[in-house]
C-alpha cells in the first residue's frame, strides 16, 4: 500500500555505518534504520550468529519452551532491574502489552474503566491503541474512533500530571518517553522522572517508560532511565534490540510482573529463536565493544561540533539530545534537507517538521562524525540562508 513517501534510492548492501545503493554509490548512514542498527550493518559477529541460528532453528512457537528466549529474558531482566518479560515483534506491540498490563492492573484494583496518562507529542506506535496513546493528530486523523482511556498532559510538566491525578480517579498508570524521538528529540528535565516516580508511588500508578527508541544503549546507558536512580514498573523496547531482526519486549517489575497468566496475552512470532539469538548477540557486541561509552563520546562531539559551527546562524533554534539521539531544531520546516543530504551521500531524517534528527550506529567513529559535521553544516546554512530570504518563510 502507498504508506510511505520513499526517497528515490534502493540499498543493496551495508557495512558498519555505510550503505551502497544499486548503482554502487556509497552513503554514510547517520540514521541506522531509525535507531535500529546500533552495531552497524553486517556486523561480522552478529552475521555469524544469524547464519548459525538460521541453519539450526528459526521458529517453534510459544507452545514450547525456547531456551534462547529464557536466556534473553534473564539478560534483559538483569540489565534493566526488571523481573518478567513478554516478547513480541515491534515497538507498538511492546506498548500494546504495556497498555494491556495497565488495564489489567486497574481491573484488579476494581477500576472498570482504567485510564493511562500520556504526553502531548508522544509517539507510541500506529496500532489503534498506540495511535490513541500517541499525541499527534497527524497520526490519529482518519482513524477515529480512538481507543478511550488516555488522559493527555503536556510534556515535561509534573504539575499537569498531578492535576490529572486529582481530576481523574480512574488513572492507573503513566506512559512516557523520557526523550521524545519522533517529536524531535525532546529531552525532559532532570527531576522529571523522579517526580513521576513520586506521583506514581503516591497514587498507586504504574510508571511505564517507552524506551523503544531511547533504549538498548542509544543514550549511553542501556536505558535512558538509568541516567537516574529511578526504577520504573514497566519498560518497552524494540528497534535496536536485535539490530534489525524484528523483536519487541515489555519488561515489568513489582506487581506488574506477576499480572499476566497463561492466556492473558500472546504472540505467534514473539521471542522466537532467531530473534532472541540476534538480540543476545547484539547486546553482547554493545558490551564487548564498549559502544555505550562511544555513544556518549561521539554524541557529545557531534552536539558540540554543531553548536560551534552553527553558532549565531539565523534560523538555528537549538541543538539537543543524549548520546546518539541528536536533534537540531530550526525555526522553520526543513524536510527538504533530507533529499539534499541524500544527494551528498548522507542519510539523515527530519522529524516534527523542523528538527534534523541523527541516530547513527552506536559504533560511529570520530571520522564518520566529522564527515557528518562537514557535510551537514553547509547544507543547513545554505538551506536557512535561502529559506529566510523568502518573506513567507520569515513569518512562518
Ligand atoms: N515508541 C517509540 C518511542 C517509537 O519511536 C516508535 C517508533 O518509532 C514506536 C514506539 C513504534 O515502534 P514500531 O514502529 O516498531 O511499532
Amino acid at each position: 500500500m502507498n504508506t510511505y513517501a520513499r526517497l528515490p534510492v534502493v540499498f543493496e548492501r551495508g557495512e558498519g555505518a555505510w550503505l551502497w545503493d544499486t548503482e554502487g554509490r556509497r552513503y554514510l548512514d547517520a540514521l541506522a534504520g531509525i535507531a535500529v542498527c546500533g552495531v552497524g550493518h553486517s556486523h561480522p559477529k552478529l552475521t555469524a550468529v544469524l547464519r548459525e541460528q538460521v541453519g539450526k532453528l528459526v521458529h517453534t512457537s510459544n507452545l514450547y519452551g525456547i531456551a534462547l528466549q529464557e536466556r534473553l529474558a534473564d539478560r534483559l531482566a538483569a540489565m534493566a532491574g526488571m523481573e518478567s518479560i513478554f516478547f513480541c515483534n515491534s515497538g507498538c506491540e511492546a506498548n500494546e502489552a504495556a497498555i494491556k498490563l495497565a488495564r489489567y492492573y486497574g481491573h484488579q484494583k476494581g477500576i472498570e474503566s482504567p485510564a493511562i496518562v500520556v504526553l502531548e507529542k508522544a509517539f507510541h506506535g500506529r496500532t489503534i491503541a498506540t495511535l490513541s496513546a500517541t499525541g499527534s493528530r497527524k497520526v490519529q486523523a482518519g482513524f477515529e474512533p480512538l481507543v478511550a482511556g488516555f488522559v493527555r498532559v503536556p510534556f515535561d510538566d509534573l504539575p499537569a500530571v498531578k492535576r490529572a491525578a486529582d481530576i481523574n480517579r480512574n488513572v492507573v498508570a503513566v506512559l512516557v518517553e523520557l526523550i521524545q524521538g519522533e517529536a524531535g528529540i525532546n529531552v525532559c528535565h532532570d527531576g522529571y522522572l523522579n517526580g513521576l516516580r513520586q506521583i506514581c508511588d503516591a497514587q498507586g500508578w504504574l510508571l511505564m517508560l517507552d524506551e523503544v527508541q531511547s533504549g538498548t544503549g542509544r543514550t549511553g546507558r542501556w536505558f535512558a532511565y538509568q541516567h537516574s536512580a529511578v526504577k520504573p514498573d514497566v519498560v518497552t523496547l524494540a528497534k535496536g534490540l536485535a539490530n534489525g531482526i524484528p523483536i519487541g519486549a515489555c519488561l515489568a517489575a513489582g506487581p506488574a510482573a506477576r499480572l499476566f497468566k497463561p492466556g492473558s496475552h500472546g504472540s505467534t512470532f514473539g521471542g522466537n529463536p532467531l530473534a532472541c539469538a540476534a538480540a543476545l548477540s547484539t547486546l553482547e557486541i554493545i558490551e564487548e565493544e564498549n559502544l555505550m561509552q562511544n555513544a556518549v563520546e561521539i554524541g557529545e562531539c557531534m552536539r558540540s561540533g554543531f553548536a560551534a559551527r552553527l553558532a549565531g546562524v539565523e534560523g538555528v533554534k537549538e541543538i539537543r539530545g543524549m548520546g546518539l539521539m541528536i536533534g537540531i531544531e530550526l525555526t522553520l520546516p526543513c524536510g527538504d534537507l533530507v533529499a539534499q543530504a541524500l544527494a551528498k551521500g548522507l542519510l539523515i531524517n527530519v522529524t516534527g517538521d523542523n528538527v534534523v534528527r541523527l541516530l547513527p550506529p552506536l559504533n560511529f567513529s570520530r571520522e564518520e562524525a566529522d564527515l557528518v559535521l562537514d557535510t551537514l553544516t553547509p547544507l543547513i546554512c545554505g538551506f536557512l540562508a535561502a529559506a529566510l530570504r523568502q518573506p513567507a518563510a520569515r513569518s512562518a
